[in-house]
Order: structure tokens, then C-alpha cells, then sequence
């Protein structure tokens, strides 16, 4: 049996019409998905400590073309086995957490290449629905020789990665605050009928958009979230506002079970860990990239990404506080093994 429906590209693109579906309102699924996805308050976190790494970037090093405006997202209809695969890997390094291949899903994203408004919102529905499955058969599988606790963090980028222009790393967008809510709030509606454990919020470039992200939550009081925030320097998130006002904004919400950083630089982390720690007691995630850097001009990573030193720095970050920590870009399985190694030597 396949893992998801998978979604035709081809029919889409002769423009045919999609198959009609029972008509099924966002509020109803929401309804049903209450029930799907655990209350916060019976999630057992406990022995959660070690994130996964990067999903796009080990794709792409495996040979995939992640250029289109649904990057990892379309591996996930052509190539499930693959995404599988990078699962698996971070589960070998000693991953306690696997984040689904979901971030740059989106009823706006399937438009962009083509899709009517109908049909695309089912194929967002669809592969979201399909990445939290994937993540779930891999642990089972993994689960059925060994005894680990494993988690699923349902992956949600902020509403600039699906503009795919690089937009998610100021966090100006040209839209309305309501439209931020919708954008969230689909997404939401879908991964909320999963099972998976909680939702994360990646990337989150502004204050602004971490307002949206809980009017979009209002809903789904029970849910169990964290928020990820992109950072510029050693206190200001991307956008601009301070991370302290971001993690003060979240301190006080039940749901929110962890406030944190990733997609920036690691030589910034220690600092950003100790603005974190003064403003809130939740758990404090942080999985930066590996160390290299985007170069806009020429479109590559630039500088290196030493494993020996990600693993030294991790040590360094739980002495600050940390207690969630991982890899955003181009950090792969070793990287996962160099800071499963700090929590488990
Ligand atoms: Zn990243």
C-alpha cells in the first residue's frame, strides 16, 4: 500500500480538472485532528535532547534537485524512499527526534507551479499528511530493534520560504498579517489530524510572524508547538526585533514547549542561548547550521563546516542551557553523532 495518495504532476499540468472529494470544510478536519494529535499535556518529553540535521541539504548531497519552488517537498511524491532514508540515517547518528519533510509545504507553493486553488490545497494536504507517515514507518521500523524513545516534530517553515526568494531570511513580506494567520492555519488544520508529536515552527524570521503563528494556534489550544527562530546577530532574530521579546511573547503560552534558534550561525549560539535563558524556562532548542555559509552572489556554500567542532560547541550549549539541540543547513548524520556523543558520553 503506498504511504500517501500520491498526486499526479503531469494531469495537473495538462490542466485537467481534479477528481471531485467529498467536500470537507478546514474547521471539520480540524475537529477530527484534535483527537489525532496528542494534548500537550500528555506529551512525555522526557530523554528528548538530540535533534536531527538537515533534510534539504542531505537530499541535494544524495543527488536530488531541490531548485523548484516546493524544494524537499516534491521528494516527497517522486522519491518517499529517499526522505526515508535521511530519516533513518539521523536515527543511526542517535537522533532522538525526526523532523518531517514538510517545511516548504503549502496550498501557495503547489500553486506556484500550476495547481488550481482546489487542487492545490489537496496535494499540500496530501504531502503533508505523506511526510509525517514516512517519519512514522521509520520509526516503527527502527523501534522494532530498539527500545529508544523517538519523537516526531511535524516541520513548518515560516511564510517567506514558500516565496522562495530568500525572503524567510528578512521576514519583510509584502502581505497582510491576516494572510500570515491563513497561511499558518492551513497547515496547521492538516498536520493537527497526524500523529505526529508536536509542531515545529522553523526559521521564524520576525516578531510579527511569531504573532501570526499563535492567532493561527488559537484554535488548537492543546496542541504542542515550538517556535525556531532565524537570528542576525547575537541578539536580534532577523527581522530586527530582539529574541528576548520573541521568547517573552511565548513564555506564558501552556502549548509552547520549547522556544529556540536555528538556520544562523553557531559562533552566535552560546549568546543567543544565555538572551533565551534570561527571559522564559522553557526548554531551549537550538540547531544552527553546520558552519558554512550562503553566498548569495554565487549561489554556494562557502567555508566549512567542521564535525569535530560542532560536537565541542554542543557540548558548550547544554553547559548554557540548552536542552533540545541539533543541524539546520548542510549538518548531516555526523554532525547528529557528534552531539549525540555530548549527551550520551
Ligand atoms: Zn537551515
Amino acid at each position: 500500500m503506498p504511504l500517501w495518495t500520491p498526486v499526479n504532476y503531469n494531469k495537473v499540468y495538462q490542466k485537467r480538472r481534479p477528481r471531485p472529494r467529498a467536500s470537507r470544510t478546514l474547521r471539520s478536519r480540524a475537529l477530527r485532528a484534535r483527537a489525532a494529535m496528542k494534548p500537550f499535556h500528555q506529551l512525555d518529553l522526557t530523554g528528548l535532547h538530540v535533534l536531527d540535521g538537515a533534510m534539504a541539504t542531505e537530499l541535494e548531497r544524495k543527488g536530488f534537485d531541490l531548485s523548484g519552488p516546493l524544494w524537499s517537498a516534491h521528494v516527497l511524491e517522486s522519491s518517499p524512499e529517499a526522505i526515508a532514508g535521511v530519516h533513518r540515517d539521523y536515527l543511526e547518528a542517535g537522533a532522538d527526534c525526526l523532523l518531517t519533510a514538510s517545511y516548504q509545504v503549502s496550498t501557495e507553493g503547489f500553486q506556484k507551479i500550476g495547481y488550481d486553488t482546489r487542487s492545490a490545497t489537496t496535494a499540500a494536504a496530501n504531502a503533508l499528511r505523506a511526510s509525517v507517515s514516512i517519519a512514522e514507518k521509520v520509526r516503527r521500523d527502527y523501534q522494532a530493534g530498539s527500545s529508544r524513545r523517538l519523537w516526531i516534530g511535524a516541520s513548518l517553515g515560516p511564510y517567506g520560504a514558500m516565496l522562495h526568494d530568500g525572503s524567510e531570511y528578512h521576514g519583510d513580506y509584502a502581505c497582510s498579517f491576516d494572510d500570515l494567520v491563513g497561511f499558518h492555519t492551513r497547515r496547521i488544520a492538516v498536520l493537527a489530524e497526524t500523529n505526529a508529536d508536536f509542531l515545529a515552527f522553523e526559521s521564524i524570521p520576525s516578531l510579527e510572524e511569531a504573532k501570526a503563528i499563535l492567532a493561527a494556534l488559537v484554535p488548537y489550544p492543546d496542541l504542542a508547538v515550538y517556535l525556531s527562530f532565524t537570528c542576525r546577530d547575537g541578539r536580534h532574530v532577523s527581522h530586527g526585533e530582539t529574541l528576548q521579546a520573541c521568547a517573552q511573547l511565548l513564555d506564558g503560552r501552556p502549548q509552547v514547549i520549547g522556544i529556540g534558534v536555528n538556520c544562523t550561525a553557531p559562533e552566535l549560539i552560546g549568546n543567543l542561548i544565555r538572551q533565551l535563558a534570561e527571559v522564559t524556562s522553557k526548554p531551549i532548542v537550538v540547531y544552527p547550521n553546520s558552519g558554512e555559509a550562503w553566498d548569495a552572489v554565487h549561489r554556494c556554500w562557502q567555508g566549512d563546516g567542521q564535525i569535530q567542532e560542532f560536537g565541542e560547541l554542543a557540548r558548550r550549549w547544554r553547559g548554557e542551557g540548552a536542552q533540545w539541540i541539533g543541524g539546520c543547513c548542510r549538518t548531516g548524520p555526523e554532525h547528529v553523532r557528534a552531539v549525540a556523543g555530548v549527551w550520551r558520553n
